[in-house]
Protein backbone atom coordinates (compact mmCIF):
# COMPACT_ATOMS: atom_id res chain seq x y z
CA UNK A 1 0.00 0.00 0.00
CA UNK A 2 1.42 3.33 -0.60
CA UNK A 3 4.22 4.43 -2.77
CA UNK A 4 8.07 3.53 -1.70
CA UNK A 5 9.54 6.71 -0.39
CA UNK A 6 13.08 5.81 -2.73
CA UNK A 7 14.27 3.47 -4.94
CA UNK A 8 16.70 1.67 -1.98
CA UNK A 9 13.65 1.25 -0.30
CA UNK A 10 11.02 -0.15 -2.51
CA UNK A 11 10.44 -3.87 -1.72
CA UNK A 12 11.06 -6.05 -4.06
CA UNK A 13 10.69 -9.87 -2.99
CA UNK A 14 6.89 -10.10 -2.65
CA UNK A 15 5.76 -6.64 -3.24
CA UNK A 16 2.24 -7.21 -2.31
CA UNK A 17 3.24 -7.29 1.41
CA UNK A 18 4.86 -3.93 1.50
CA UNK A 19 3.47 -1.05 3.17
CA UNK A 20 4.85 2.39 3.20
CA UNK A 21 1.84 4.06 5.14
CA UNK A 22 3.46 6.08 7.48
CA UNK A 23 0.33 4.70 10.02
CA UNK A 24 1.35 0.94 9.41
CA UNK A 25 4.96 2.00 9.89
CA UNK A 26 4.36 3.69 13.31
CA UNK A 27 2.09 1.19 14.34
CA UNK A 28 4.89 -1.55 14.11
CA UNK A 29 7.96 0.77 15.27
CA UNK A 30 5.28 1.61 18.83
CA UNK A 31 4.51 -1.88 19.46
CA UNK A 32 8.24 -3.45 18.97
CA UNK A 33 9.80 -3.23 22.32
CA UNK A 34 13.71 -3.37 20.84
CA UNK A 35 15.12 -2.43 17.43
CA UNK A 36 17.92 -3.79 15.51
CA UNK A 37 20.83 -0.46 14.55
CA UNK A 38 23.02 -1.87 11.50
CA UNK A 39 26.16 0.57 10.10
CA UNK A 40 29.27 -0.02 7.95
CA UNK A 41 31.94 0.31 10.57
CA UNK A 42 35.87 0.04 9.63
CA UNK A 43 36.68 -1.35 6.45
CA UNK A 44 33.09 -1.61 5.73
CA UNK A 45 32.56 -4.46 8.18
CA UNK A 46 28.66 -4.19 9.39
CA UNK A 47 27.52 -4.04 12.58
CA UNK A 48 23.67 -4.42 13.57
CA UNK A 49 23.26 -3.54 17.38
CA UNK A 50 20.08 -4.43 19.42
CA UNK A 51 18.74 -1.06 20.98
CA UNK A 52 15.61 0.51 22.37
CA UNK A 53 13.97 3.09 20.36
CA UNK A 54 11.14 5.89 20.79
CA UNK A 55 8.74 7.14 17.70
CA UNK A 56 7.87 10.48 17.82
CA UNK A 57 5.92 12.15 15.30
CA UNK A 58 8.16 11.28 12.15
CA UNK A 59 11.26 10.44 13.77
CA UNK A 60 12.83 7.31 16.06
CA UNK A 61 14.69 8.26 19.18
CA UNK A 62 18.06 6.11 19.93
CA UNK A 63 20.27 6.78 22.77
CA UNK A 64 23.24 5.61 24.51
CA UNK A 65 26.75 6.14 25.91
CA UNK A 66 28.73 9.72 25.03
CA UNK A 67 31.37 6.89 24.63
CA UNK A 68 29.16 4.35 22.69
CA UNK A 69 31.03 3.63 19.23
CA UNK A 70 27.64 3.38 17.69
CA UNK A 71 26.50 6.51 18.75
CA UNK A 72 29.29 8.05 18.19
CA UNK A 73 29.46 7.45 14.53
CA UNK A 74 25.45 7.52 13.82
CA UNK A 75 26.25 11.36 15.90
CA UNK A 76 28.88 11.54 13.19
CA UNK A 77 26.69 10.98 10.14
CA UNK A 78 26.84 7.31 9.56
CA UNK A 79 24.19 5.98 7.14
CA UNK A 80 22.13 4.16 9.40
CA UNK A 81 19.56 1.24 9.18
CA UNK A 82 17.15 0.66 12.14
CA UNK A 83 14.78 -2.73 11.72
CA UNK A 84 12.49 -4.19 13.60
CA UNK A 85 10.33 -6.91 13.29
CA UNK A 86 7.41 -8.37 15.08
CA UNK A 87 6.74 -12.19 14.84
CA UNK A 88 3.00 -13.21 14.17
CA UNK A 89 2.89 -17.22 13.19
CA UNK A 90 5.04 -19.72 12.16
CA UNK A 91 3.49 -20.62 9.12
CA UNK A 92 3.35 -24.40 8.21
CA UNK A 93 2.74 -25.70 5.35
CA UNK A 94 2.35 -29.36 3.47
CA UNK A 95 5.96 -28.27 1.28
CA UNK A 96 8.99 -27.73 3.15
CA UNK A 97 9.37 -24.66 0.67
CA UNK A 98 6.38 -22.74 1.56
CA UNK A 99 6.79 -23.05 4.68
CA UNK A 100 6.99 -19.26 6.42
CA UNK A 101 6.33 -16.67 8.94
CA UNK A 102 3.50 -14.00 9.67
CA UNK A 103 5.15 -10.90 10.66
CA UNK A 104 4.76 -7.32 10.46
CA UNK A 105 8.91 -5.68 9.95
CA UNK A 106 9.78 -2.00 9.26
CA UNK A 107 13.38 -1.08 7.82
CA UNK A 108 14.28 2.57 8.02
CA UNK A 109 17.44 4.00 5.86
CA UNK A 110 18.98 7.78 6.64
CA UNK A 111 20.80 9.53 8.58
CA UNK A 112 20.22 10.37 12.22
CA UNK A 113 20.32 13.96 13.46
CA UNK A 114 22.35 14.29 17.15
CA UNK A 115 20.02 15.56 19.45
CA UNK A 116 21.69 18.46 21.09
CA UNK A 117 19.14 20.58 23.41
CA UNK A 118 19.17 18.92 26.80
CA UNK A 119 15.27 19.67 27.01
CA UNK A 120 15.27 17.65 23.78
CA UNK A 121 17.50 15.01 24.85
CA UNK A 122 15.44 14.98 28.55
CA UNK A 123 12.17 14.51 26.36
CA UNK A 124 13.61 12.20 24.11
CA UNK A 125 14.87 10.37 27.34
CA UNK A 126 11.03 10.37 28.42
CA UNK A 127 9.81 9.06 25.26
CA UNK A 128 12.29 6.24 25.34
CA UNK A 129 10.95 5.17 29.03
CA UNK A 130 7.32 6.13 28.40
CA UNK A 131 6.94 4.00 25.31
CA UNK A 132 8.54 1.01 26.93
CA UNK A 133 6.10 1.37 30.20
CA UNK A 134 3.73 3.78 29.93
CA UNK A 135 2.92 6.17 33.25
CA UNK A 136 6.80 5.11 34.22
CA UNK A 137 8.27 8.35 33.79
CA UNK A 138 6.28 9.94 36.25
CA UNK A 139 6.94 7.25 39.20
CA UNK A 140 10.99 7.44 38.90
CA UNK A 141 13.77 9.60 39.28
CA UNK A 142 14.78 11.64 35.95
CA UNK A 143 18.07 11.75 35.27
CA UNK A 144 20.45 14.38 36.47
CA UNK A 145 22.39 16.54 34.52
CA UNK A 146 25.64 14.28 34.99
CA UNK A 147 23.59 11.25 33.59
CA UNK A 148 22.19 13.71 30.80
CA UNK A 149 25.80 14.36 30.15
CA UNK A 150 26.93 10.96 29.60
CA UNK A 151 23.92 10.01 27.25
CA UNK A 152 23.57 10.92 24.05
CA UNK A 153 20.15 11.09 21.53
CA UNK A 154 20.10 10.23 17.82
CA UNK A 155 17.39 11.29 16.08
CA UNK A 156 16.55 9.21 12.99
CA UNK A 157 13.69 10.49 10.13
CA UNK A 158 11.09 8.16 9.04
CA UNK A 159 10.86 9.91 5.69
CA UNK A 160 12.47 6.71 4.06
CA UNK A 161 10.84 3.35 5.97
CA UNK A 162 9.20 0.98 4.03
CA UNK A 163 6.74 -1.92 6.38
CA UNK A 164 6.53 -5.61 4.93
CA UNK A 165 3.42 -7.74 6.58
CA UNK A 166 2.60 -11.25 6.43
CA UNK A 167 -0.88 -12.89 7.52
CA UNK A 168 -2.77 -15.58 7.09
CA UNK A 169 -2.64 -19.46 6.05
CA UNK A 170 -0.41 -21.35 4.25
CA UNK A 171 -0.33 -20.97 0.50
CA UNK A 172 0.72 -24.23 -1.08
CA UNK A 173 0.88 -25.36 -4.43
CA UNK A 174 -2.43 -26.15 -5.97
CA UNK A 175 -1.25 -30.30 -5.80
CA UNK A 176 0.18 -30.45 -2.28
CA UNK A 177 -3.33 -29.47 -0.91
CA UNK A 178 -4.42 -33.04 -1.28
CA UNK A 179 -1.44 -34.07 0.90
CA UNK A 180 -2.66 -35.89 4.53
CA UNK A 181 -0.19 -32.99 6.05
CA UNK A 182 -1.32 -30.89 9.32
CA UNK A 183 -0.74 -27.56 7.83
CA UNK A 184 -1.93 -24.18 9.36
CA UNK A 185 -0.50 -21.41 11.59
CA UNK A 186 0.87 -21.35 15.11
CA UNK A 187 0.56 -17.97 16.56
CA UNK A 188 3.13 -16.41 18.18
CA UNK A 189 2.86 -13.31 21.20
CA UNK A 190 4.77 -11.67 23.35
CA UNK A 191 3.43 -13.35 27.22
CA UNK A 192 4.22 -11.52 30.43
CA UNK A 193 4.59 -13.50 34.05
CA UNK A 194 3.81 -12.33 36.99
CA UNK A 195 6.40 -9.25 37.96
CA UNK A 196 9.21 -10.14 40.13
CA UNK A 197 10.07 -7.36 43.21
CA UNK A 198 13.24 -6.51 43.61
CA UNK A 199 14.66 -8.06 47.26
CA UNK A 200 15.61 -4.18 48.10
CA UNK A 201 12.31 -2.44 47.70
CA UNK A 202 10.94 -0.81 50.80
CA UNK A 203 7.96 -2.49 52.40
CA UNK A 204 4.69 -1.89 51.47
CA UNK A 205 5.81 -0.40 48.10
CA UNK A 206 2.90 -1.50 46.03
CA UNK A 207 2.97 -2.98 41.95
CA UNK A 208 1.77 -0.05 39.76
CA UNK A 209 -1.15 -1.13 37.68
CA UNK A 210 0.91 -0.24 34.46
CA UNK A 211 3.42 -2.88 35.68
CA UNK A 212 0.97 -5.53 36.73
CA UNK A 213 -0.92 -4.97 33.40
CA UNK A 214 1.98 -4.49 30.62
CA UNK A 215 1.22 -5.87 27.74
CA UNK A 216 2.03 -5.36 23.73
CA UNK A 217 -0.20 -5.44 20.65
CA UNK A 218 -4.31 -6.42 20.94
C1 LIG B 1 17.24 -5.41 23.68
C2 LIG B 1 18.46 -4.55 23.86
C3 LIG B 1 18.29 -3.17 23.91
C4 LIG B 1 19.41 -2.35 24.05
N1 LIG B 1 19.22 -1.00 24.05
C5 LIG B 1 20.28 -0.18 24.07
C6 LIG B 1 20.10 1.23 23.96
O1 LIG B 1 18.98 1.74 23.84
N2 LIG B 1 21.20 2.01 23.99
C7 LIG B 1 22.45 1.46 24.10
O2 LIG B 1 23.43 2.23 24.11
N3 LIG B 1 22.65 0.15 24.20
C8 LIG B 1 21.60 -0.69 24.18
N4 LIG B 1 21.79 -2.04 24.26
C9 LIG B 1 23.16 -2.52 24.30
C10 LIG B 1 23.72 -2.46 22.87
O3 LIG B 1 23.27 -3.62 22.17
C11 LIG B 1 25.25 -2.39 22.79
O4 LIG B 1 25.82 -3.43 23.55
C12 LIG B 1 25.77 -1.06 23.30
O5 LIG B 1 25.08 0.01 22.69
C13 LIG B 1 27.24 -0.87 23.01
O6 LIG B 1 27.40 -0.68 21.61
P1 LIG B 1 28.84 -0.36 21.06
O7 LIG B 1 28.81 -0.47 19.58
O8 LIG B 1 29.34 0.91 21.63
O9 LIG B 1 29.59 -1.59 21.74
P2 LIG B 1 31.04 -2.07 21.68
O10 LIG B 1 31.32 -2.65 23.01
O11 LIG B 1 31.98 -1.06 21.09
O12 LIG B 1 30.88 -3.28 20.62
C14 LIG B 1 32.00 -4.05 20.29
C15 LIG B 1 31.52 -5.39 19.79
O13 LIG B 1 30.87 -6.06 20.86
C16 LIG B 1 29.84 -6.86 20.34
N5 LIG B 1 28.56 -6.40 20.92
C17 LIG B 1 28.18 -5.14 21.25
N6 LIG B 1 26.91 -5.14 21.72
C18 LIG B 1 26.50 -6.41 21.68
C19 LIG B 1 25.28 -7.03 22.02
N7 LIG B 1 24.21 -6.36 22.46
N8 LIG B 1 25.19 -8.38 21.87
C20 LIG B 1 26.23 -9.10 21.42
N9 LIG B 1 27.42 -8.55 21.07
C21 LIG B 1 27.54 -7.23 21.19
C22 LIG B 1 29.83 -6.69 18.85
O14 LIG B 1 30.66 -7.65 18.23
C23 LIG B 1 30.48 -5.34 18.68
O15 LIG B 1 31.06 -5.14 17.44
C24 LIG B 1 20.70 -2.90 24.15
C25 LIG B 1 20.85 -4.29 24.10
C26 LIG B 1 19.74 -5.09 23.95
C27 LIG B 1 19.93 -6.59 23.86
Amino acid sequence: MGKAPSKRSQVRRVPKRADYDRATISAILDEAIFCHVGLAGEGGQPFVIPMLHARVGDELYLHGATSSRLVRALGAGAPVCVTVTLADGLVLARSAFHHSMNYRSVVVLGTARLVEPAAERMAALEALVERLIPERWGDVRAPNPKELKATRVLAVPLDEASAKVRTGPPVDDEEDYALPVWAGVIPLRTETLDPVPDARMEDGTEVPGYVASWGRGA
